[in-house]
């Protein structure tokens, strides 16, 4: 199990997408992930614009038209070069489409554009604990969930996909690709974040004076930045747990209920260790999306199926299962509440507890099941969950962050 394939993938992602230019790998950096639409680089450079300059969807609506009636003004530009003096009606569109960008310019520098997400890169990497701010929903009475846990709350980055979306029409299209496809592109999101706090930091290293106080809360090296993850949330279709589609596996979607019950933290495997019983050689395997490719043969002494798997030198991380089950006001009259079980992990763990309202995103998974082979109908062959990337609070009962 585990989210979409982030915390089963090593460093061997990061070469996908460098801007490396010529060393190694050109080839593979400008093909399509497997299976999918991705261009890699494509997906990395709209989503770094998204972090780096989004501000708000009206700013966002604002650059798509402005750049619209650039394209529109060289096109005519090029015509009127064509034609030679060009004529009058042509030249009267122009001085229009002017008049509006002046209007706009005016407007904007009535007050400084920050951009949101890189402003919530800055808490993160000054440790402040406000990356979990409510930003702009449509959803009115929603607030944050309380983030329990030990691990620290900042490690993770809230991404309104709303936000994504309207960004630009390259964002649009991430966006799509990040509903049907968020195993390979959340890791990559995941990667695009880290570059864009390592710069940011190094920036900051410069830019801030030796007595700022923000100075002192700057991590002092680069092996000592958090890991950030990002967690995308509001998407722009709420899916129903009674209808859910097969064809929406292992895609991301959004769905609401109330949680009913929660279980004990359960360790997850992430890292197994191997040692050969003949030999005392040591392998590690990565799990990844719940197998465990055990070794067949030693590499060392050569003896097959000698490996013994070492408890205490394996790496768990928390997992935990929720129930979450519809409203009362969903369940049609004469039926009983459906219901879906969610998988949270890690810092997610213990983030909601039953009677909670919520709107979860996650990964939609099925899973074959040993099943009596008497029993035909597919619906028992299979169970289906969710793997949570992001829990929001909604409707009255939601609590405020902190309480
Ligand atoms: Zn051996």
């Amino acid at each position: 199990g585990g989210p979409p394939g982030r915390r089963n993938r090593g460093r061997d992602d990061q070469g996908q997408y460098g801007e490396g230019g010529d060393e190694g790998g050109g080839v593979e950096r400008l093909a399509l992930i497997r299976g999918t639409d991705i261009h890699v680089r494509t997906a990395a450079s709209s989503f770094q614009d998204f972090v780096r300059n989004f501000v708000s969807v009206e700013e966002s609506e604002k650059a798509v038209r402005r750049a619209e009636r650039e394209r529109r003004r060289e096109r005519r530009a090029e015509r009127t070069a064509a034609d030679g003096d060009g004529n009058g009606s042509e030249s009267g569109d122009s001085d229009d489409d002017e008049d509006m960008d002046r209007d706009e310019e005016e407007g904007e520098e009535e007050y400084a554009k920050v951009p949101m997400y890189m402003d919530k890169l800055r808490s993160i990497l000054l440790g402040r604990n406000d990356a979990h701010d409510p930003n702009q929903d449509n959803v009115v009475d929603d607030a944050e969930l309380a983030h329990a846990g030990s691990a620290p709350t900042a490690s993770s980055l809230d991404i309104n996909s709303i936000h994504m979306y309207y960004h630009s029409p390259q964002c649009q299209r991430l966006y799509s690709q990040l509903v049907s496809y968020p195993a390979e592109i959340v890791p990559l999101m995941d990667l695009v974040l880290m570059r864009e706090l390592t710069s940011l930091w190094a920036l900051l290293q410069e830019e801030l004076d030796e007595d700022d106080p923000d100075r002192l809360l700057l991590p002092s090296s680069e092996s000592e930045l958090p890991r950030v993850q990002v967690r995308p949330f509001n998407l722009r279709r709420l899916s129903h747990m009674r209808a859910l589609d097969p064809d929406s596996i292992d895609a991301l979607l959004s769905l609401r209920g109330m949680v009913v019950r929660t279980s004990p933290v359960i360790p997850d495997l992430k890292v197994a260790h191997f040692s050969c019983a003949v030999c005392g050689t040591a392998v590690t395997i990565t799990v990844d999306r719940g197998r465990i490719a055990e070794p067949t043969r030693c590499e060392t002494c050569g003896v097959r199926d000698s490996h013994r798997l070492i408890h205490n030198r394996c790496v768990f991380g928390d997992k935990q299962m929720v129930r979450v089950q519809e409203t009362p006001d969903e369940v049609p009259s004469g039926e009983t509440p459906a219901s879906v079980v969610v998988f949270a992990y890690d810092d997610l763990v213990d983030a909601v507890r039953p009677g909670d309202r919520v709107e979860v995103t996650g990964v939609f998974r099925a899973q074959a099941r040993r099943v009596n082979p008497k029993i035909t109908r597919v619906k028992s062959v299979y169970r289906t969950y969710l793997d949570v990337i992001h829990f929001r609070g909604v409707g009255a009962g939601a609590r405020k962050m902190g309480e």
